[in-house]
C-alpha cells in the first residue's frame, strides 16, 4: 500500500540491501524514532532509515533522491530548528553510528556521525586527550561541527570545525568521498561552517589536545545589578590572559534549589562560567579573579573532571522540553547593551530561559575569515537568546519574548548570527546571508558542485549557484 506515501514494494527493495533498521508509521519503534530533543517539533516521516554503516547511508540517500522524497538527516537530534525530522519523507538516522576510534600517538580521533559530544569526550579522555566541542554533552557532534562548534576550549584551540582533519561524506549522487586539506578541498572547506548542505558526513576525524582528566571549573553567580562590573572585569581579565579560558556569562533567574540562599530564589543573576584546561591547582589560581568581582550569590566553582565539566549544564536541557533560540553577534558590550541584557533576562516568561554572552576571540579569531566556511569570526561577542520552557500552552509568549529580545539586541549588532542557534530559520535567505557572511557566494558555488538539485535542503540552506 501507499498509506504513508512510499509504496511498500519500494521499501522492500531498499530493505534487501540495507543492514540497519527501516522504521515506518505503525511499526513498534516508530513513535520513539520521531522524537527529538526539541519537543516543539512534531513531524511524521514516512520512513526512518536507521543506518548501520556507510553503505546504508549511500542506499538511503539514493533512495530519497531517486524517489524524489523529502530528506532529513539526523545526527544527535539536538538541532534547535528540528530539521532532523521531516513530514512524509525519509529521515537518515545516524543514531546507531557512534563508534569512536582514537589514535593517541597521532593525536587524532575518528568519530561516526551519530556520536554525541559525550561519546567522543569519553573515548578521548581515556588517553587524557580532547578536541573542542560544545558545553552540553548530549549534543550531536555532526550538527555542531558542521556549523562551527563553540565550547570551553574555543579561545585556546578554536572551534570544533577548526580541529577537523578530515571527513567522509556521502554526497547527493550517492558516492562516499573523503574530504581533507588535499582531497576534495572545496568540500572540506565547505563543511567547516556550511552545515548539512553538502552531504551526509558519516565520520569526522579530529585533532586532539592533552587535557584533564582533572580540571578546574568556575561557576559563580552574581546579582544581575552588578552585570556592568562583572562583564567589564571579565573583559579586562581576558585581555590580560588571552587564550587560556573561554568564559560564558549567563543571565537568568536563580532557581529554587538548595545550593542557592532562599532569599535569592527567583531573583535575576549574571553567572560566569569558565573551564581552565590546566591542572586544578593552576586553574583555580588562574580563575580566581573571575570569582571575586563582587559578593557572589553563590559560588559553585570546583576542581572536577573534564568529563563532569562537559556535563555541568546537561540537566538544564531535558529531552522533550520546549525550546526556541536565536543569536546575534556584538562588537562591544556598551552600557546600553548590558542594560538591555539585564532587562530582557529579568522579564522572560519562563524561569528556565537565559541570555548568554559568549566571549569570542583567541584561537577561533586567528583563523582567517575565508579560510573555512565559518564566518563572522571577528565578532567579539555572541549573544545567545534561549527560550526554554515546558508547556505548549506557554509557547506563544515564550516565542514572543525571544523575538522581542532578538529585535532589541540586534540594534547593538554589527551583523552576523550563529547558525547553530536559530529557532525555526524563519528569516530565510536573509538569515543565511548573515550567518554565512563573506563566504555565502563561495558556498553557493560549492553547493552547485556537490548538490546541484538541493537534495539536502532541510538545514540552514544555501541555494546552488546558477
Ligand atoms: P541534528 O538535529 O541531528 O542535526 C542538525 C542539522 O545538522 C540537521 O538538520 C542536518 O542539517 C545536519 N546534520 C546532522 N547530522 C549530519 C550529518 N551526519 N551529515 C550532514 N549533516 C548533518 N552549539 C555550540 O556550538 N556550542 C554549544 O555549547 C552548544 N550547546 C548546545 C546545547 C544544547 C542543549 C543544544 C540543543 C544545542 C547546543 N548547541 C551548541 C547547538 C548545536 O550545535 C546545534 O543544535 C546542532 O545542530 C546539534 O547537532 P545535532 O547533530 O545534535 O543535531
Amino acid at each position: 500500500g501507499t498509506e504513508a506515501g512510499i509504496p511498500g514494494s519500494l521499501v522492500e527493495e531498499l530493505a534487501s540491501r540495507f543492514r540497519g533498521q527501516l522504521i515506518r508509521p505503525g511499526d513498534p519503534g516508530y513513535e520513539p524514532a520521531r522524537e527529538i530533543w526539541n519537543g516543539m517539533i512534531d513531524r511524521h516521516p514516512a520512513l526512518v532509515a536507521r543506518c548501520d554503516g556507510d553503505e546504508d547511508v549511500i542506499a538511503a540517500v539514493s533512495f530519497a533522491r531517486d524517489n524524489e522524497l523529502p530528506l532529513a538527516v539526523r545526527g544527535g537530534g539536538h538541532g534547535v530548528a528540528g530539521h532532523a525530522l521531516c513530514d512524509g519523507g525519509v529521515v537518515i538516522d545516524l543514531s546507531e553510528m557512534m563508534a569512536v576510534d582514537v589514535d593517541p600517538e597521532g593525536l587524532t580521533a575518528r568519530a561516526q556521525g551519530g556520536c554525541r559530544l559525550g561519546d567522543l569526550d569519553r573515548a578521548t579522555q581515556r588517553h587524557g586527550l580532547a578536541t573542542p566541542t560544545g558545553v552540553v554533552s548530549a549534543t550531536g557532534i555532526a550538527g555542531l561541527t558542521l556549523s562551527g562548534g563553540m565550547g570551553w576550549l574555543r579561545r585556546k584551540y578554536g572551534l570544533s570545525c577548526d580541529n577537523l582533519v578530515s571527513a567522509k561524506v556521502v554526497t547527493a549522487d550517492g558516492t562516499l568521498v573523503a574530504a581533507d586539506a588535499s582531497e576534495n578541498k572545496d568540500l572540506f572547506w565547505a563543511i567547516r561552517g556550511g552545515g548539512g548542505n553538502f552531504g551526509v558526513v558519516t565520520s569526522f576525524e579530529y585533532r586532539l589536545h592533552p587535557i584533564g582528566p582533572e580540571v578546574f571549573f568556575c561557576f559563580v553567580f552574581y546579582p544581575a545589578d552588578r552585570a556592568g562590573e562583572v562583564l567589564r572585569s571579565c573583559e579586562r581579565y581576558l585581555s590580560a590572559a588571552p587564550d587560556q579560558v573561554g568564559p560564558i556569562a549567563v543571565f537568568g533567574r536563580v532557581p529554587e534549589a538548595e545550593e542557592f540562599p532562599a532569599e535569592w530564589h527567583g531573583e535575576p543573576y549574571v553567572a560566569l562560567l569558565a573551564l581552565s584546561p590546566d591542572s586544578p591547582a593552576e586553574g583555580e589560581r588562574a580563575l580566581q579573579p573571575l570569582r571575586e568581582i563582587a559578593e557572589p550569590i553563590c559560588d559553585l566553582s570546583s576542581a572536577t573532571t573534564y568529563l563532569e565539566a562537559q556535563a555541568v549544564l546537561n540537566d538544564d536541557y531535558p529531552d522533550g522540553g520546549r525550546y526556541y533560540w536565536k543569536s546575534v553577534n556584538a562588537p562591544e558590550l556598551s552600557d546600553e547593551l548590558i542594560e538591555c541584557l539585564v532587562q530582557h533576562a529579568a522579564t522572560a516568561p519562563s524561569r528556565a530561559s537565559t541570555i548568554d554572552v559568549w566571549f569570542q576571540g583567541g584561537a577561533m579569531a586567528r583563523v582567517g575569515e575565508e579560510e573555512t566556511a565559518f564566518a563572522n569570526r571577528g565578532a567579539a561577542y555572541l549573544l545567545g537568546i534561549e527560550g526554554n520552557w515546558g508547556d505548549d500552552a506557554d509557547s506563544a509568549e515564550n516565542v514572543t519574548w525571544v523575538r522581542d529580545t532578538f529585535a532589541d539586541l540586534r540594534t547593538y549588532s554589527s551583523g552576523g548570527v550563529y547558525l547553530n542557534f536559530p529557532g525555526f530559520l524563519e528569516e530565510g535567505e536573509q538569515l543565511m546571508r548573515e550567518g554565512y557572511g563573506v563566504n555565502y557566494e563561495r558556498l553557493s558555488a560549492a553547493k552547485a558542485t556537490y548538490d546541484p538539485a538541493n537534495l539536502f535542503r532541510l538545514n540552514a540552506n544555501i541555494e546552488p549557484k546558477r
